[in-house]
């Protein structure tokens, strides 16, 4: 294969690595503790392991590596989906071309109203979903959805940041995206194993070459925050794992910044989808093994997770290596203003953001609205050489609690007001005590009204 997706090497590394053994596993465990990442090698005895005792191990050590980088907060965001025409005939999604329903493409007057239902719900961060239609959806377009979201507000809040999944594009695109403030740029590859992706697509995004390297052209257009993922059950999850970490190292070595985020999608039914179920479907032992791997390999990037999944599912996996997770979502234009119009797929979480978060309390996960550090530039390079050296950890945890604040203050439930607060209250005392100082007095300016402090 053409690519720096080298197709020969994925299937030797599996090949040599179906004999490892407990200690070679072993081996790699402690090699993880390092935070450093690992080679494909490593990556492959991981994906080869089934023994429950090295499963346990392999959730054991993401954990501990989540835990020690991001320690226990959890960024949440709501998808808002802008319209559903498709010239695509994804084999695999309710928005393909075949699927000859009504379709639906938010006016901008309606994109500011889905927009406040989501602040209302007490999110700050929006990621956009369009179908590929250069008609219906041109990037123009595109561009007003984004300076429609931003310049709502209603009476407590605003979006902050604003993420967007369109497919692959030009240079020019992407510049004019750079230019309208986006903060990730998400463009899924769904399989890396080419003949399967090219059974699976017709229309421009059958173009295997186009999607690979559309993360080269944002990069080129100055974008510095791309998401990478996989949709899993298209095609073995071990070659997909290991073609990711081989696409994230691309982008690390051209660009000195691999990808900000992975998303593990796993594929659910949809409307107009023949299938039962997916072709090469993976359990839910075996995305929490996608994940912890994905932890361990790329220590800090971050992982999201979608309402895909069901709660306890979501539960299990921000344990063990998710950092960002949706929340409370709709997966159709108008979906928050109850207009429901074809959905792209069935969701199989459906908790309230209220819920969400007191789940993730009693967890022992500190719900985050955080976006410091796009608002203060610290965004590609720059956020990774902090990351790094784990520099960011000492504004992450009072940010995020500002704006858990910020979110009991203005949205929350009396129950859930009433127990973060008390969550907030133990969770000061783990603070550095000059950190602690500061972070005090902007608490209690959030909890006087004041809004967006960063520390
Ligand atoms: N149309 C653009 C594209 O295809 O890249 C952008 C967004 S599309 C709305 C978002 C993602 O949804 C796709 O990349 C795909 O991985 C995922 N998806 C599509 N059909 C799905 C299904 N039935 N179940 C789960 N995820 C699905
Ligand atoms: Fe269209 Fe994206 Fe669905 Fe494919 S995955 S049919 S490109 S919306």
């Amino acid at each position: 294969m053409p690519y720096f997706i080298d197709d020969k090497k994925i299937r030797r590394i599996l090949r040599r690595t179906k004999r490892a053994t407990k200690t070679d596993a072993k081996k790699v465990f402690e090699r993880a503790m390092e935070k450093s990442g690992l080679e494909l090698e490593e990556v492959g005895v991981l994906l080869n392991i089934s023994d429950r005792g090295l499963m346990n191990e392999l959730f054991d050590s993401a954990r501990q590596v989540k835990n020690e980088i991001y320690g226990n907060r959890l960024v949440l965001f709501a998808p808002l989906y802008a319209s559903n025409h498709c010239i695509n005939n994804c084999t695999y999604c309710g928005f393909r071309s075949k699927n000859k329903v009504k379709r639906k493409k938010l006016t901008i007057d309606e994109v500011k109203e889905e927009t406040k239902k989501i602040i209302e719900m007490g999110h700050k961060r929006v990621l956009i979903e369009f179908g590929e239609h250069p008609i219906e959806n041109p990037i123009g377009y595109v561009i007003d959805v984004i300076n429609a979201i931003y310049c709502t507000k209603t009476e407590k809040g605003e979006v902050r940041r604003v993420n967007v999944n369109i497919a692959a594009t030009d240079k020019n695109d992407y510049a004019l995206l750079n230019q309208a403030g986006i903060g990730t740029y998400q463009l899924f590859q769904e399989t890396y194993h080419e003949p399967t992706y090219n059974i699976l697509h017709s229309g421009p995004k059958s173009n295997y070459r186009r999607q690979l390297f559309a993360h080269h052209e944002a990069f080129s257009a100055g974008i510095d925050d791309v998401g990478l993922g996989v949709l899993y059950g298209l095609y073995d999850y071990r070659y997909e794992v290991l073609a990711l970490l081989m696409h994230a190292n691309e982008l690390e070595r051209n660009f000195n910044v691999g990808p900000h985020t992975i998303s593990v999608p796993r594929w659910k039914p949809a409307e107009s989808v023949k299938w039962r179920r997916a072709p090469y479907s993976i359990s839910e032992r075996e995305l929490l093994k996608i994940i912890a791997i994905i932890r361990l390999a790329l220590p800090y990037t971050g992982i999201i997770m979608s309402t895909r999944e069901s709660h306890e599912t979501r539960l299990r996996a921000f344990g063990i290596g998710v950092s960002q997770t949706s929340a409370a979502s709709r997966t159709s234009p108008g979906g928050y203003s109850n207009r429901h119009i074809l959905e792209q797929f069935s969701i199989s979480d459906r908790c309230s953001l209220d819920d969400t978060i007191k789940s993730m309390m009693l967890l022992g996960m500190i719900p985050s609205f955080c976006t410091a550090c796009y608002r203060v530039g610290r965004t590609g390079e720059t956020f990774m050489s902090l990351a790094k050296p784990g520099d960011i950890h000492e504004f992450c945890l009072p940010n995020a609690l500002l704006t858990f604040q910020e979110y009991l203050s203005d949205y929350a439930g009396d129950a859930v007001r009433e127990m973060g607060e008390e969550y907030i209250k133990e969770l000061v005392d783990t603070l550095d005590l000059k950190v602690k100082r500061a972070f005090l007095k902007k608490l209690e300016r959030v909890r006087n009204g004041e809004r967006d402090l960063l520390l």
